[in-house]
């Protein structure tokens, strides 16, 4: 199969930064074989063509934190603190199952597809005792809306009992925690060029996971080669934690685990003092960044210029649904640059830097640099095409600008290894209506557990 998308803006966003007024993307089989200005090359007649004009194509955005389950939990402790958010949602979510997270997963992936995003990672970290194989639904869910995937196999080890926030209820046993990851890594993660699916071993966050369990998890994915990841300096209600507990930061706690490095990404680190941001560069440890969720909780803006500066990696994520009920995207790319120009001043964060968070960084956050993140031939064909020819956007200055500053652009086509996810706005993979009355119902079945057993 070869496709010929033609006539179209590009924004490659390779290292030159490379961009064309006019240009082309093929695309044969699973991979980028050619992109460059102007028309095709000679002998692609016979493929099926795309008609560009009037569009921008960059690369399909990669999410690198999210919590999918929270979507069936939307718009509850609306104006809390992440402390105070978490303890009144915990006894919600220790109600779930796996048709719930099934449900609610094919509804955040939904709505990435639908924002562009052709790979998302999950974090998922709630797993209640005999409510099926939470992972598995998940990655159902994904198989389903055609993104490619890497569920973070999540955990808590620290209840109440022992000084940790979430309750007793919610939280594993360390060697349970381990073997399950463990068994996770068995049987979904595939390493190879291309995967669709990769396992990544990510407990929760130093106040609801125990220091042993974050050794040992850091070497369970060294041992078998997957990535490491958790939340980290999300807020200052953190920082106290750990200095109390820890006597350090939560940068400094982190670290002396031996989780400042480059197998690792971390959710947030919005509260990092010079020395950190310096660590970071220096290891290479990449940053989720999550602009609408840490303004959702008030949490503070993540020096996003500076990490940058420092040469980490950095990503962009949606985070949970329950802190960012809209789960979108491309709107985190003009949140970040609003926010990174609310810290620092409009130099702060270009329109073409804050895309290349959202493809090439976010690629590198999740170890696939190699294969995803900008249009270059022998890259896996993840490629988002934007409208801008309409009202919101047609007499904006620059199509870069049109996408990052202006309204949230149509979506032409998203292809996922080549695979036409969304065309025309409509995701061809699955019925939206049928996904948010399935969601609805799921929603309303979790708040009445919880309800009824509280
Ligand atoms: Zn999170």
């Amino acid at each position: 199969m070869t496709l010929v998308i033609q006539g179209c803006a590009l924004a490659v966003v390779d290292p030159a930064g490379t961009e064309h007024a006019a240009g082309h993307v093929v695309v044969e089989g699973e991979r980028i074989t050619a992109v460059g200005p102007g028309g095709p090359p000679p002998g692609l007649e016979h493929a099926d063509h795309v008609d560009g004009r009037g569009c921008l194509a960059t690369p399909g955005l990669v999410n690198c934190h999210h919590h999918l389950y929270q979507w069936l939990t939307r718009g509850l402790a609306q104006q809390s603190t992440l402390f105070e958010w978490l303890v009144e949602l915990y006894p919600v979510w220790a109600r779930l199952d796996a048709d719930l997270e099934l449900a609610a997963a094919r509804a955040g992936l939904a709505a990435l597809a639908l924002s562009g995003c052709s790979t998302s990672m999950d974090h998922h970290y709630v797993f209640p005792r005999g409510r099926g194989d939470l992972l598995a639904a998940e990655v159902e869910a994904a198989c389903d809306i055609g993104l490619r995937f890497h569920p973070c196999r999540g955990s808590m080890d620290l209840g109440r009992s022992r000084g940790g926030l979430p309750p007793d209820e919610v939280v594993e046993d360390r060697d349970e925690v381990l073997a399950a990851t463990e068994a996770a890594i068995d049987r979904h993660h595939d390493p190879s060029f291309g995967s669709m699916l990769r396992v990544a071993v990510a407990p929760c966050s130093p106040f609801s996971a125990t220091a042993e369990l974050m050794r040992d998890s850091a070497a369970l994915a060294r041992r078998r080669g997957v990535r490491l990841h958790t939340h980290l300096a999300e807020t200052a209600d953190e920082e106290a934690f750990c200095r109390e507990r820890f006597g350090r930061t939560p940068a400094e706690y982190l670290d002396d685990l031996g989780w400042l490095a480059d197998d690792v990404w971390l959710a947030h680190c919005v509260h990092l003092d010079r020395s950190a941001v310096a660590r970071f560069g220096a290891t290479g440890t990449g940053v989720a960044h999550c602009p609408s969720s840490n303004a959702r909780l008030g949490a503070g803006i993540a020096p996003v210029a500076d990490l940058l500066e420092a040469g980490a990696p950095v990503g962009l994520g949606v985070d949970g649904p329950a802190s960012n009920e809209s789960g979108q995207l491309l709107a985190e790319v003009r949140q970040a640059l609003l926010l990174a120009r609310v810290r620092g001043g409009p130099a702060a964060l270009t329109a073409r830097r804050a895309l290349a968070l959202a493809t090439i960084e976010g690629a590198r956050c999740l170890g696939r640099q190699e294969e995803l993140g900008s249009l270059e031939p022998g890259k896996l064909a993840d490629v988002a095409l934007w409208r801008l020819d309409g009202l919101g956007h047609a007499d904006v200055a620059d199509p870069v600008a049109a996408l990052v500053l202006g309204p949230p652009a149509p979506l032409e086509l998203l292809l996922v290894g080549g695979r036409p996810v969304v065309e025309r706005g409509e995701l061809l993979t699955a019925s939206p209506a049928v996904i948010a009355r399935d969601a609805r119902r799921a929603s309303r079945r979790l708040l009445e557990l919880a309800e009824t057993t509280r």
